[in-house]
């Protein structure tokens, strides 16, 4: 809701790669509790967006507040331990561990960890069921579908137990019946009290899950408001068709 606390504040987050700027001056909140989708045509930053707030990559300058703490550029384990996970637009499993190790992986180093394996093999058999996946527990990662993988990625994400997730198309690839399915995931997520950043070209999806959209376009944030709304500004509309 629009009265919910400020979880996250980014001011001024840049970053360059070789004089191209991926991200330009951006400055935007995230509220409590809110899926806030992240827009924009291929190249305008997303995923540098999400590389940088989750100290994947080092921002050349802007500040990123949690708690009243700025994150910017600590290294991305101590901002898992913060409280921000991230997914990854192509999934990153361990190839060799069975899907179950790859989640009790996440839930033992990343967030506030646990002391053993087979803690961390506890909370992940809670996440592999919220995701439908026990029944794939032993398998290997290459065993799974690219719905199964994209699950395994959110299982892995939510291990940690973050109060933040960024979450990178997640939906793309996905049949009509496998996306009604993540968008129930995504909501349920929600609904346990985890915030969202949710990037994403499913525009059906968008409209169903997200709160508020903001849009980028060659690293500036063009846009930010309701999504009906925004989507209709001739800005947005010239930004998605390249003119
Ligand atoms: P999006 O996720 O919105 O499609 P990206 O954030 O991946 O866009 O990319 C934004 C721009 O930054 C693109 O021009 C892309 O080529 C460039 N870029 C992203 N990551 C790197 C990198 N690691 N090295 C060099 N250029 C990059
Ligand atoms: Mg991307």
């Amino acid at each position: 809701s629009p009265e919910a606390p400020i979880l996250l504040t980014v001011k001024g987050l840049s970053k360059s790669f070789r004089g191209l700027k991926a991200l330009n001056n951006v400055t935007l909140e995230v509220r409590q509790g809110e899926i806030l989708g992240l827009l924009g045509p291929n190249g305008s930053g997303k995923s540098t967006f999400i590389n940088v707030v989750s100290g994947h990559f080092l921002p050349d300058g802007g500040e990123v507040w949690l708690d009243g703490k700025n994150i910017a550029g600590l290294p991305a384990h101590r901002i898992a331990q913060a409280g921000i996970a991230r997914t990854y637009q192509i999934p990153r499993p361990f190839t060799q561990m069975s899907v179950l190790d790859n989640v009790a992986i996440a839930a033992m180093y990343a967030g506030k960890g646990l002391p053993t394996m087979e803690a961390g093999r506890n909370e992940a058999r809670q996440w592999l069921a919220f995701a439908h996946l026990e029944s794939k527990a032993d398998s290997l990662p290459g065993d799974l579908n690219l719905h199964q993988r994209k699950f395994l990625e959110l299982a892995r994400a939510l291990a940690s137990r973050p109060r933040l997730v960024l979450l990178d198309e997640v939906l793309c690839g996905l049949t009509p019946t496998e996306i009604q399915s993540a968008v129930q995931l995504i909501k349920r997520i929600r609904d346990q009290g985890t915030t969202i950043v949710f990037v994403e070209h499913v525009m059906d999806a968008v409209m169903a899950l997200t709160d508020r959209i903001v849009v980028f376009d060659q690293g500036l944030l063009l846009a930010e408001g309701a999504p009906q709304e925004v989507m209709q500004r001739p800005a947005v509309v010239e930004a998605y068709l390249g003119l």
